[in-house]
């Protein structure tokens, strides 16, 4: 089958000149197009589908797809850099404002002494990181952080505790329901948590408290996982956070890159992502900050150059993210305070759309909100509203 059949022809976009966005130039073009390739998707079978152009289906689905195979993201991620880019930035442009970039802040509200071995994590209490353990801090507390993160333009106030599950945290669970429903009542901004793993219940509590999203992340591809974490398993993880989408509460799903994995092991972390039911609502993308104390400090360290992670690959995983779920929301997250302005640059340009700022994030560091403001505004783009 011929490939160029599946392009979206140019005369069916076009550009708004006000707001920068690409348009389809007809609605009811691009949907004929759209649903005549996803017909012949599902009666063609994933023979048949593998020998499609992967981007330019990607670029034609009018609502997003969950139903990606490995080849195709692989098909897509090693897209030469250029195309991939502006192919990611046209697509972004179909399903957001391009000027708008989501600011949130992450607060540790229950510090260290987790019993999970995450190996990455100054949190564990089984690595040797010199954290010490706290206690659930006070509602109060959580509303005086909440309240300057607000002042500087944040809209997304996000709180992690270092927990594996809330089993037997009904006090504390009631108590991060209130700092929930009153960041959201008295302040007007989206709230997002992290608790580790939870149970139906548990998030209907959150839920009915107001909670916009809850993050769990899924790490890495399903085979690096085991390299990483040894006390929970991925199916636990996909578990909370079909939880959290069967009560109806956004899911922020994201991932580490640098853990020492593979370019096949983004694409296979983006193939767990791209085909669940619905996409996650945001998409958190870390880069490794290694941890002196953490066991992949001590791994990462003497790895070959050739070894590490690219810049590239970091772009290409964005990018990538960006044509197969365009409607997720992808935040830059910890360890963007490493990377340069104009990395930071191709990463907006590559899809992201948001940024953790401020203070700390959790225990590591955190660009600040007037270098962010200033660094947006050179840009030309803006915060964007709660809830838009
Ligand atoms: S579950 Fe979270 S807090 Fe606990 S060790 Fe893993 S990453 Fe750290």
């Amino acid at each position: 089958m011929s490939t160029s059949l599946l392009k979206v022809p140019r005369n069916l976009i076009k550009i708004n000149s006000s707001t920068g966005r690409i348009v389809p130039a007809s609605l009811r073009m691009l949907s004929t197009s759209a649903s005549a390739i996803q017909e012949r998707m599902s009666s063609g079978g994933a023979d048949q589908s593998s020998t499609l152009n992967a981007l330019s289906l990607a670029e034609s689905f009018e609502t997003p797809s969950s139903n990606w195979s490995k080849d195709q993201i692989a098909e897509i991620y090693n897209t030469p850099l250029m195309d991939l880019v502006f192919r990611a930035q046209v697509q972004h442009r179909k399903h957001h404002d391009p000027t708008k970039v989501q600011l949130c802040t992450l607060l540790s509200i229950k510090t260290g002494g987790c019993s999970e071995d995450c190996s990455y994590c100054a949190q564990s209490s089984k690595n040797n990181t010199g954290l010490k353990a706290e206690k659930l801090i006070d509602v109060e507390k959580v509303m005086e952080k909440a309240v300057i993160a607000k002042q500087n333009g944040s809209t997304r106030f996000c709180m992690g505790a270092a927990w594996r599950d809330m089993q037997g945290r009904k006090s504390g669970l009631k108590k991060i329901g209130e700092m929930v429903r009153k960041i959201n009542d008295e302040l007007g901004m989206e709230t997002c948590v992290t608790l580790g793993m939870v149970n139906s219940e548990q998030v209907k509590v959150l839920k009915d408290s107001g909670l916009t999203a809850y993050n769990h992340n899924i790490d890495t591809s399903r085979e690096h996982y085991p390299n990483i974490i040894t006390t929970r398993t991925y199916d636990d993880r996909l578990e909370t956070i079909k939880n959290v989408q069967n009560a109806g509460v956004g899911a922020c799903i994201g991932g580490i890159l640098g853990l020492g994995e593979t370019t096949a092991d983004h694409v296979s972390f983006l193939h767990t992502l791209s085909n669940m039911t619905p996409h996650p609502e945001s998409l958190p993308i870390n880069r490794l900050v290694a941890i002196k104390g953490t066991p992949i400090e001590s791994q990462l360290k003497n790895q070959p150059k050739e070894k590490q992670l690219k810049f590239d690959d970091i772009l290409r995983t964005i990018a990538t993210a960006r044509l197969i779920m365009p409607k997720s929301i992808i935040r830059l997250a910890a360890g963007r305070y490493t990377m340069k302005e104009h990395e930071q640059f191709l990463c907006f340009m590559a899809g992201a759309n948001a940024i953790f700022t401020g203070e700390k994030m959790l225990t590591t560091m955190c660009n600040g909100w007037d270098e962010d403001k200033e660094m947006l505004k050179k840009w030309g783009m803006q915060p964007m509203k709660s809830f838009s």
